[in-house]
């Protein structure tokens, strides 16, 4: 990344009578492997200025050892190389689509029948969306049948759905179906979506047992530094970088 070196030891004059501002959210001062999708973004901008940028995005994770929980947000765990502050959606997010992911390949998804199967009237781009990736949308988990010319019986959804009801689900799979241009990309879309709304949230408490769990399925991930929709998993605080800050080098 062609991003302008953060000077790490101020002069005097600008320490003087300020605090230091450390600013991590929108000027990070660590380089942060997870940032890997912004700089293909400035590759692209930038030609091949950054060709010999290596691929972060694979790169597998240390063995972490979780410290605890900040602002219900963020899981900080520590490893080999220094400190992490983990965002808890973001990693929840990408180890539940690399699975739907998989499940859905193997035609193993996790299906959660509804108790009453509910009618959902479709607006025609839904309806066309729905006839042309029925398939698709089955090995994910929504089962029913069309009811009538302008709706369908939804009868099941992907297991484990948190922060969406069945309804509004598969119209929303409906809808990011209805954009998709071939089906490696829609099966990813409807991945990230049900990913999306399984995932805990910010502000969700979670036990050390459970921050355990995610970051071992994190570390175990494909991708473990971003979230299926390109954002960060973490942010790496590296050893060095740390000893730097505090003086200590
Ligand atoms: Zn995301």
């Amino acid at each position: 990344m062609a991003q302008s070196p953060v000077p790490l030891v101020q002069p005097d004059s600008a320490r003087r009578g300020r605090p230091r501002d450390f600013r991590i959210e929108s000027r990070p001062l660590w380089p942060i492997p997870a940032v890997q999708q912004q700089a293909e973004q400035e590759d692209i901008r930038q030609g091949e200025e950054n060709a010999s940028t290596p691929p972060l995005m694979t790169e597998a994770l240390p063995a972490l050892r979780v410290l605890g929980q900040a602002r219900g947000m963020y899981i900080v765990a520590e490893g080999p190389e220094g400190v992490y502050l983990i965002d808890q959606h973001a990693a929840h997010e990408r180890v539940l689509f690399e699975r739907v992911r998989s499940q859905s390949q193997e035609r193993q998804v996790e299906m959660q029948g509804l108790l009453e199967p509910q009618a959902v009237e479709l607006l025609p781009a839904q309806m066309q969306a729905l006839e042309a990736w029925r398939e698709l949308l089955e090995a994910h988990g929504f089962q029913g049948e069309p009811f009538g010319e302008r709706a369908f019986l939804l009868r099941g959804v992907p297991g484990g759905l948190r922060s969406v009801g069945p309804e509004g689900m598969f119209t929303e799979a409906l809808n990011l179906l209805s954009q998709a241009r071939d089906p490696a990309q829609a099966g990813d879309a409807l991945a990230a979506s049900i990913a999306c709304h399984s995932a805990v949230r910010a502000g969700d408490v979670l036990s050390q047992q459970e921050m355990g769990a995610l970051v071992r399925q994190l570390e175990a991930a494909e991708s473990p530094h971003t979230c299926p929709h390109g954002r960060p998993t973490m942010l790496h605080l590296s050893a060095s970088n740390l000893e730097r800050e505090f003086g200590r080098r």
